[in-house]
This record gives C-alpha cells, structure tokens and sequence, in this order.
C-alpha cells in the first residue's frame, strides 16, 4: 500500500516515471520507520529519498542542512511543485518565524529545512516536542566526520534526535563515500542500527577529459567554445589571482564569467552564486571555496586549470556537473609547473609526518589519474573501492586512446643531465642544458663541457618539459623545495639509469582535438539533436522568461533534462506534455499550456 503511494505521488507531485538505483528501497525502509544511512554521488537522487517518505507519512519533515544561502532555493524547487515548504533559519526577522512555527502547529506544512545550530535551540526543540514529526532528514551529513573535509561542530549535537525523538525514522545522507567517514557519521548520530545504502559512485554522463597544456588559457576558451558556447559551467583555479585574471580574461572574451573566492565579501559571493544559480550561461570562475552544496542541476562543464590536490577533491568538484543525468564534460589541464608546485607544497604543508605520507599518496594517485593511459572512469572508480568496471567509452583515454613511447633513452638522458650538474638546477636550466644552449650561467658553471650538453637537440624543448613533467609525477625526480625547485634523483631512479628498467611514457599531444573528441556528441549541450535547437533555445527563452517572472532559478521551473524530454517527445496535447519527465501536475497545470503552445509552433513551421 505505502509503496504505490510512494510511486504516485513521485508520478503526480514530480512528474517522473519511476524511482532511481536504490531510491525506491530507501525510500520505503523510512516509510516503515527504519532509520538509513544513504550514499550516493552528487545528482543521484538523493533528496527524493528523503522528501517522499515524509509526504507519504503523516506530519511533518524535518531537514537538517548546513547551507544556510541554499535553503531559499531549495524551498522554492518544492514550492514549484505545490509543497508547502519552509525553511528557519537567522536570515529570518522574529516575526515571520512566529508565523511559519504557527503554521508548523496548524499541520500545514511539509518540509522544513533547519540548520543544525537552529534546530539544537531550546526553543526549536520545544516546537518539535509539540508536533507530529514524520522524520529528520540530516543532509549533508558527513559534517559531522572529523576525519572528513568539512566538519561541523553543531552536528555532533545532532545525536540528542535518536534519545528524544527515538520512534521518528532519521536518514542521514551524504555524497562522500570512503568507509571511515561513513563509519563516523553512523557511531557520531546514534545511527547504529541503520541500514546502509550505498550507490555506485560512477557517474556515467560526466566525460573525463585530461590534458597537459601549459598556457591552458587558451586551450579553456577553445574547449568552452567547442562545447559550451552557451551553457552554465564552474572554472576552479588554484589561487584568488588566477581567479580574479581568469574571469576578466572570460569576459573580454565574450562570456560572462563570474569569480568566486574566499576573499570576496560575503555580499559579492552570493551576488555572484544567484547570479549562477538564476541565469542560465553563466560561467564561475572560482577557487575551491565554491561549490558546496550547489544544487544547480544543469552546470554542463566543470574545469580545472590547476591539479586538484587530491582524487577525493578532483571527484567531489567535477561532481557538481551534470547532476541532471545529461551530458556533461569534466576537464582539465595541466602542466609541469603543476605538478612542481604541488610537490612544493605538500613539504612546505605544517602537518605531522603521518599526515604528510597521507597528503603525498594522495597527490601521487591524482598524478597516476592525471599521467595514466587506460580508462580514466575504471581507474577512479576502482580508486573508490568499486573494481572491475569496464573501460567507458566516455573519457578521453577511451575516446583517443594516447600514443605511449619507449621514453627509457630519453629518461636516461634527462636523468644523467640531473646528476652532471650535482642535482642543483630546476627544470629550465636542465633543458638548456640538453639542448646545448650556452647561456651566461650555463657558461659560468662550466656546463658547456660536460657530457650531456647537447645530447638532446633532436627533443624540442616542450617535449622536454613533458619528459620531465612525467618524471616528477612518477617520483623518479624530487623536486626541492629551498632551492627555488632544482630536482634531485630518487631511489627508483636507478634502474632507469642502469638500463635495468624501461619506461613507457605519454606522448605529447599539440593541443585540443576538438573535433575527434566531439565525434559522438553534437555542439548541444544536452544529448539532442543539431535540427532540434531552435526549439531547444526557444524553450530555454520560456524558462527563462517564467523564471524571471517568479524570481526563481530557472531550473525550478523545469530541468534541462525535462526540456530535452519534451524536444523529444514533441507533445501534442496536455495530456501528452503530462508524460515528459519532470511534469507533475502542479507545473502542467501552471506552464503546461504555454510550453505546449510553444512545442506546436515549432511543429507547424517544420511542416509548412
Ligand atoms: P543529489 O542531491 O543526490 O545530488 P538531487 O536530489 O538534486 O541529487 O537530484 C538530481 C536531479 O535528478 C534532480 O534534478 C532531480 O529532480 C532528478 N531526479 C531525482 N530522482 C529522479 C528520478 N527518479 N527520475 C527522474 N529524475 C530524478
Ligand atoms: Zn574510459
């Protein structure tokens, strides 16, 4: 009985045909009032694991979210599909928490979202003993992981939930995967008894795409304009100026790119986030601080123009594309000065030897992804505790498998040149080195005469740095960090030189292949086809326009995904449009008309 009401009311209040992977299993343990612990990457569906069962139960569901400036959009995402949603929380004056609380007493409301320090008040906790709770949602939830990247104190306290409230069901639900932090959030929210639900972390409609590139600028703009002339993406950036130079530079170039750091102010920051969160091509140029907990389901590209310190960060970040399910595009360049600065940092960090061994692994596995030859989705994926995934199709070592070559002479060469000049020169010196440039301090150190001077003229000097950029990353060169980045020989540099091991390296490759690696997708960014996008642009212009209207992100009017649905399924009737996923009755009955209007324009003018 409960699981029909659990389906109809995700066919009549979303508009979607059936549940995802584990949905429909957490979805009906929490109706029978089992508490669960759901993991499941970003855009996998999880808060409909949560704001189902709370409408199928009686009462109200209560939400627990650290992300105070989200929580508007988030009840206006419900509020568009006839919820009555209301969030708590200090942006509000006294007397309009008076009144959402009276409307709590009256039982007229759904969902309420709270931060944990808001819901841990006395007072808060006092309004909750009077009301029919139909269950505590704790999103989020690896805040409360010490061990995890984003600890919050306040969610500790939220333990105090299972004494007080103890027959009311609690998920806890989080898209950070590893085994300790899922441990911690169970043992720190007295989720002892919980059931565990734990998706594949793949996310199949994200193309990985990984290149060297220095100067990556350029090469940005040239992707954007191949695949993203008009659609939503995030640019991290290593540092504020980068930022700040990266979004100016976007901008002369025509795109409206917005930059996003921690050393804006507030104000600025959350100008520049509604900004992207409401309009439609809008590009955030943006250090790690942004991101969190963005729900904006269209982002079609998230790039990065520096390495990510870590897989678990360069996972988490291109996570935030394509959370709608369609296509979308994660990539990256990368070059020498990378992956020295990276190592730099690692020694210079203050931590504890223990937790210097833990950030360099991590560093190594990002190079590994980063340097790698095979599948990039199997790779990570078995990263992830999840082996034996077949090779994608879907990422740019699939799509164009990289020319390797037998890199062993080469090594050799770069690796006797390190040790000719006593391993106190970086990267640049060694190359002039090789190439025989006799330069004034190549000359006053006197190695115009050793040996390896000149033995590398017939290597260009770029494929010198990328020689050397692949020995830095696979740790057969260490990088110092006093000596303003002069290199030294490791240990697992001796084999090489001894000729006792050979080396397979990548090749360099010139620069974006555009058109090899669009072959199987179209300039769309979703996946429809090229004759479809003067329809897909005019209904992107009515969502926006309706958007605006409501003062709402343009999402929450309908998703991209549920736009190409209707470019697919050309609706004819309203009882047609009813069937395009993501039409519930309540937005039928509100834009149904005016996009089917639309739809059969279009139908028309292709006739005539
Ligand atoms: P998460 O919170 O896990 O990142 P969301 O709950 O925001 O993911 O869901 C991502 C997107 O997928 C949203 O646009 C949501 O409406 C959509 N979605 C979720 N479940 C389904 C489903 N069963 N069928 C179709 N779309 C779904
Ligand atoms: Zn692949």
């Amino acid at each position: 009985m409960t699981h029909t009401d659990a389906v109809d009311v995700l066919n009549t209040i979303y508009g979607y045909e059936s549940f995802r992977g584990q949905q429909s299993e957490i979805v009906n343990a929490l109706i029978q009032g089992e508490d669960a612990l759901v993991l499941m990457p970003t855009g996998g569906g999880k808060s409909l694991c949560y704001q189902i069962p709370s409408l199928v139960r009686s009462g109200l569901g209560v939400v627990v979210s650290p992300l105070i400036a989200l929580m508007q959009d988030q009840v206006d995402a419900l509020r568009a599909l006839n919820l009555n949603a209301h969030f708590i929380n200090s942006t509000l004056d006294a007397e309009s928490v008076r009144s959402i609380e009276a409307e709590c007493r009256r039982c007229e409301v759904d969902l309420l979202y709270v931060a944990p320090e808001r819901l841990l008040m006395s007072s808060t906790l006092a309004l909750l003993d009077e009301l029919n709770i139909s269950l505590f949602a704790i999103d989020e939830a690896h805040c409360v992981s010490a061990w995890g990247h984003d600890f919050r104190p306040e969610y500790m306290g939220l333990s105090v939930l299972s004494d007080r409230y103890p027959h009311v069901p609690r998920v806890a639900l989080t898209a950070t995967a590893d085994r300790r932090t899922r441990e911690e959030i169970a043992r720190n929210l007295n989720l002892v008894g919980a059931r565990h639900f734990v998706s594949s972390f793949d996310r199949p409609n994200i193309r990985y795409l990984i290149r060297e590139a220095q100067g990556s600028r350029e090469e940005l703009l040239r992707f954007i304009r191949a695949f993203h002339p008009e659609d939503s993406g995030i640019v991290y950036c290593l540092s504020r100026k980068k930022v700040e130079d990266t979004a100016a530079w976007l901008e002369k170039k025509g795109r409206v790119a917005l930059p996003y750091h921690a050393r804006m102010s507030p104000r600025e920051r959350e100008n520049n986030q509604n900004r992207f969160l409401r309009e439609d091509n809008i590009i955030i140029v943006a250090t790690i601080a942004f991101g969190m907990g963005i729900d904006k389901p269209d982002v079609r590209f998230v790039a990065h123009l520096n390495l990510p310190k870590s897989v678990e960060a360069y996972y988490q970040e291109t996570g935030r594309a394509g959370r709608d399910g369609e296509p979308a595009n994660a990539w990256m360049a990368y070059g020498l000065q990378d992956v020295i600065t990276l190592r730099q940092m690692m020694q210079q960090s203050n931590a504890d030897d223990q937790h210097k061994r833990v950030e360099s692994h991590k560093l190594d596995a990002m190079l590994s992804l980063a340097e790698m030859t095979g599948c990039r989705r199997q790779w990570i994926l078995d990263y992830f505790d999840e082996p034996g995934s077949e090779s994608c199709g879907n990422c740019d070592n699939c799509i164009t498998p990289p020319e390797t070559y037998d890199a062993t002479e080469v090594a050799q060469k770069a690796m006797s040149c390190v040790y000719r000049t006593d391993q106190r020169f970086g990267v640049n010196y060694l190359i002039d080195v090789l190439l025989g440039k006799r330069t004034e301090r190549i000359v006053q150190f006197g190695h115009d005469r050793i040996s390896t001077f000149g033995i590398g003229v017939n290597v260009a000097a770029q494929d010198w740095r990328s020689v050397f950029r692949q020995l830095i990353a696979h740790n057969f060169l260490a990088v110092e960090l006093e000596s303003h980045g002069s290199v030294k020989l490791t240990e697992t540099a001796r084999p090489v030189l001894r000729g006792e091991q050979r080396l397979q390296f990548r090749r360099q490759i010139a620069q974006v292949k555009a058109k090899r690696e669009g072959r199987s997708r179209s300039r769309m960014p979703v996946s429809i086809a090229a004759s479809d996008q003067p329809l897909w642009d005019a209904l992107r212009a009515l969502r926006k326009d309706l958007a605006d209207e409501a003062s709402v992100p343009a999402y929450v009017v309908f998703t991209d995904a549920t736009l190409a649905d209707m470019v697919q399924k050309r609706p004819e009737s309203l009882e047609e449009m009813s069937m395009v996923s993501g039409v519930g009755d309540h937005k039928l009955e509100r834009y149904g008309a005016e996009f089917l209007a639309l739809v059969k324009d279009f139908a028309t003018e292709s006739e005539s």
